[in-house]
């Protein structure tokens, strides 16, 4: 191997949180590269990316990474039934995953970030001032990168975080599996402007199942499921054909397969920081359970690491001392109540009285809620509007 490259901060992995450090830090004069396996990014584009639109807002999305507008939610019950609420305004976007991360990236080239695609991170050690990272390149070529700061971005593999201790707590796991596919105008109109999803053990046992518009003529049709060790559980691909004959989808051409994992700790309480290693986006568990979502809060911990990374390379390495902590308020105290509920909610709907559980909340919700106040609970995970006595039943406690 040659002599090491040099940065001041190395990221592993060009999803959204990686990439949207890199802009920040760029943008501040940073020297900073990132690395992912992945040739392009505009493919393997694995995330459903349903956001609210105060996260489109936030981050400045630009119109063309989101393929479509949502003002409404349609969920469809247990009992077949289908319930709908709609606002009179959009209420957020479903993004093309792959435009995103191609967007974050310019953005952060532009800044000066160099990219470097085709090249994973496979191992690193402390070294003086910093860490020494080796990469390996599609065709098996090795190559050093000495820097400051390292910081694993790599998602829900932890590639060099590692798992968390247990101390931090239970790791809950999603697997979920999507189609991009195409229909004809007549047929994807009934599901545009809105987020559907499919809730009850004879849709997808401990799961749900979901279909969100895409550009006019496509739609993103897909299955989630927590794992679960002490039940034999059915494989995704079955639970999405029968989804699919269900909905009367069956005849659309599949554009693209898809899928990954969800994987994070309830408390959220794993070490953020080893040394010159930092763990950003989903690799400390930013993550949510509860609707399988994680890019806005990816994207988060990106806004409140960069300028503690700031200070810290100016010297002030104490600075760091605040990331988990200040993380943890950003994401709100409802988070882990939010991952109470996916787990109680989702690992337990496996019978029919899960399913009854499940059916008096949605007549409930369609009583008492608007479109807004649904967002508002899914999104914001404003539970206590529902009655803060009612929590600890909710959650399991009593
Ligand atoms: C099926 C599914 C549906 C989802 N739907 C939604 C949704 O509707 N809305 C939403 O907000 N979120 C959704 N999510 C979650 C969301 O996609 C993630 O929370 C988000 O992508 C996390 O961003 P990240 O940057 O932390 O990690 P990732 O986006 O996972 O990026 C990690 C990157 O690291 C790279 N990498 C891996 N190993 C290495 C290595 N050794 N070296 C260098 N790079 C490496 C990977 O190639 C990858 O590009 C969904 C996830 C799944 C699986």
């Amino acid at each position: 191997m040659s002599e090491p490259q040099t940065c001041e901060v190395l990221i592993a992995g060009a999803g959204p949180a990686g990439l949207q450090l890199a802009r920040r830090l760029a943008q501040a004069g940073v020297s900073v590269v990132v690395v992912d396996p992945l040739q392009d990014l505009r493919q393997a584009a694995f995330s459903s990316a349903a956001l609210p639109l105060s996260a489109v807002t936030a981050f400045k999305l630009p119109a063309h990474v989101q393929a479509a507008r949502w003002r409404g939610w349609q969920l469809h019950g247990p009992d077949d039934a289908q319930r709908h609420w709609m606002a009179d305004h959009d209420l957020g976007a479903v993004l093309d995953f792959g435009a995103l991360r191609q967007w974050l990236a310019e953005q952060a080239v532009a800044a000066g970030a160099r990219l470097q695609l085709g090249w994973a991170v496979r191992g690193w050690h402390t070294a003086s001032g910093g860490a020494i990272a080796s990469l390996r390149g599609a065709g098996g070529q090795e190559q050093a990168v000495e820097c400051r700061w390292l910081v694993d971005a790599t998602g829900q593999r932890r590639a060099l975080l590692g798992e968390p201790p247990a101390a931090a707590g239970a790791l809950v796991a999603g697997a979920g599996v999507e189609w991009l596919i195409q229909v004809p105008q007549a047929q994807w109109q009934p599901w545009a402007q809105r987020l559907s999803f499919m809730l009850g053990s004879q849709w997808v046992p401990q799961g749900y199942g979901w279909v969100f518009p895409m550009q006019p003529g496509q739609l993103k049709i897909g299955v989630c499921r927590l794992h679960d060790a002490r039940r034999e559980q059915p494989p995704l691909h079955q639970l999405l054909r029968q989804l699919q004959h269900r909905l009367d989808l069956a005849a659309a051409p599949v554009l693209d397969r898809h899928g990954g994992l969800i994987r994070s700790t309830i408390r959220r309480r794993e070490p953020h920081q080893r040394g010159p290693l930092l763990g950003l986006g989903d690799a400390v568990s930013t993550g949510n359970l509860l609707g399988g979502e994680g890019i806005r809060h990816a994207m988060a911990s990106s806004d409140v690491l960069a300028p503690l990374l700031l200070e810290a390379l100016g010297g002030k390495l104490e600075a760091l001392r605040g990331y988990a902590p200040r993380l943890r308020r950003r994401l709100g105290w409802r988070w882990s109540l939010s991952g109470r509920l996916a787990r109680r909610t989702w690992i337990g709907l496996h019978n029919s009285a899960a399913d009854q559980r499940l059916q008096r909340l949605l007549e409930g919700l369609q009583q008492k809620s608007s479109a807004e106040e649904l967002s508002a609970l899914l999104f914001d995970y404003r539970f206590e509007r529902y009655g803060l006595k009612a929590l600890p039943y909710v959650l399991g406690w009593r």
